[in-house]
């Protein structure tokens, strides 16, 4: 079947793609690659993949470009659901005879749900998906794709579930359909060079942190991984298809949990004399740093959640404060950049614990932050502690609000969630507007042109973006 893979228009600006923990729109202008639909695209001659936010396609635009394929595969993600779903009945509007299937964490957690929420679409994948898009476009049956939920006359019928990959270097690279279907100059990260590429060296992360999605969902419980060799390879290819590409990305959730495989990763891309940088954990040894930063490691994306350690321990991280502090300490040090991630709004929060992680943020002092707020996706542990403890108050479709701005959705005895809405402004003002870090980024700027223009534009962006919060709390 020709087939079109597609992320589709939703919200303005709208950031849903591989990399995106909370899918929403962000601060600044942040785009990651739609690197789970660019995988089965890899698998299906003459497909195409559309990532329609990062290309600033309207739903109009879309729809013409989708008029001729057999097959449409939409991304979707539990924020824009519902959005995704009308997108859909427009695809079924102009051409009855489409076939469309849906894939994602969203669907894989609530199949049936999902198919009543969305009566335009054919099937949605439940699990891993790169091999059932495979067998849809090849025409096999839907009764006999393992792992859909598919719709049969008015009745949703389930096939066999379908096992997860153990081989991945079965998998084909990605980087062609990247070539072949995207901009990669439309891909922002604030914290990344530009431009920057994003792919997977593996899959799952062995933490079983309660909040995060993609462990709980699509990746699992172990590090499955790709051989040094075809990460290797894939990384070459990369730098000849890509040679204006400032920094590569792994986006594996933990790259470093594997550590003699990151070491060995990073000995051949020093050889290769790329600029990368990965996801890390709060604990990665001393001489594991050092052998990635000698090997062109510029960046370590560490999501440190909390200054609390009884809310590192409702949240099962898995990660001590010393320790993280020492980890912290070690990559300055060595001159590692440390992009930190922080979670307002997790179980166990009050007011007294927001000072702490704000304190504890501008004591290990990353390079930048971001501060998101603490969402329930179904699937999640916090999902369903939320609603057993009835601190959920919205439905899990409102994570965001109109402008896709996510939303402060739970509420505790202890806080109400306008504290831990407006929170999130008091910490990036008490952590950016220090008068260190203040003149730590205007050196930045003051010595590359290139990040001064870059940097004002973020600047004029996160104002922006404070303001229109304030305005929809
Ligand atoms: S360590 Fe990171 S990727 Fe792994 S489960 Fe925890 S938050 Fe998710």
């Amino acid at each position: 079947m020709k087939t079109l893979f597609l992320n589709p228009p939703s919200f303005d600006g709208f950031d849903g793609g591989a990399g995106s923990r909370y899918q929403a729109r962000r601060e600044i202008k942040s785009f990651w690659y739609p690197t789970w639909l660019a995988q089965p695209a890899a698998m299906i001659e003459g497909s195409r993949l559309i990532d329609a936010p990062a290309d600033d396609k309207s739903v109009e635009e879309v729809l013409k470009e989708a008029r001729d394929y057999e097959l449409v595969i939409l991304h979707t993600s539990t924020p824009s659901f519902g959005n995704d779903a009308k997108f859909a009945a427009r695809l079924k509007e102009q051409n009855p005879d489409v076939v469309v299937g849906m894939v994602g964490a969203h669907v894989g957690v609530l199949p049936m749900e999902s198919m009543k929420g969305a009566p335009a679409v054919d099937w949605v994948a439940v699990g891993e998906f790169d091999y059932t898009c495979v067998d849809v476009a090849k025409g096999m049956p839907l009764r006999d794709v393992p792992g859909i939920a598919y719709r049969d006359g008015e009745r949703v019928e389930f096939t066999a579930p379908r096992p997860a990959i153990t081989d991945m270097d079965a998998l084909p690279s990605v980087i062609d359909v990247y070539k072949r279907d995207l901009t990669i100059e439309n891909y922002y990260i604030g914290y990344l060079q530009h431009p920057y590429v994003s792919f997977y060296t593996g899959r799952g992360c062995r933490s079983k942190c309660t909040f995060c999605l993609w462990p709980q969902t699509l990746g699992g419980h172990s590090y499955r991984v790709r051989s040094v060799e075809n990460v290797e390879a894939e990384m070459q290819r990369a730098k000849e298809l890509f040679p204006q590409v400032r920094e590569f990305f792994f986006d594996d959730d933990t790259f470093t949990d594997n550590q003699p495989r990151a070491e060995e990763i990073a000995r051949r891309l020093g050889k290769l004399g790329v600029t990368w940088s990965c996801n890390a954990k709060a604990n990665v040894p001393r001489k594991t740093l050092e052998i990635m930063k000698e090997n062109g490691l510029r960046l370590l994306l560490v999501g440190y959640e909390s200054g609390s350690q009884q809310i590192l321990n409702n949240i099962k991280k898995g990660i001590r404060l010393d320790i993280a502090r020492e980890f912290s300490k070690n990559a300055r040090e060595l001159g590692i950049t440390i992009h930190g991630t922080f979670i307002l709004g997790l179980p166990g929060e009050t007011p007294e614990t927001i000072r702490e992680t704000i304190r504890y943020a501008c004591e290990i002092d990353p390079e930048t932050i971001q501060v998101s707020l603490a969402a329930p996706y179904p699937g999640t542990e916090l999902y369903r502690q939320a609603q057993e403890q009835g601190w959920l108050e919205i439905q899990s479709d409102d994570l965001v609000d109109t402008h896709g701005i996510q939303t402060a959705a739970l509420n505790y005895p202890g806080i109400s969630k306008t504290l831990i809405f407006n929170s999130l402004d008091e910490f990036y003002k008490k952590f950016y507007f220090r008068p260190r870090k203040m003149f730590t980024l205007f050196g930045g700027m003051l010595r590359d042109p290139e990040v001064m223009k870059r940097r004002l534009r973020e600047g004029v962006e996160f104002f922006a973006f404070l303001r229109e919060r304030k305005t929809t709390a």
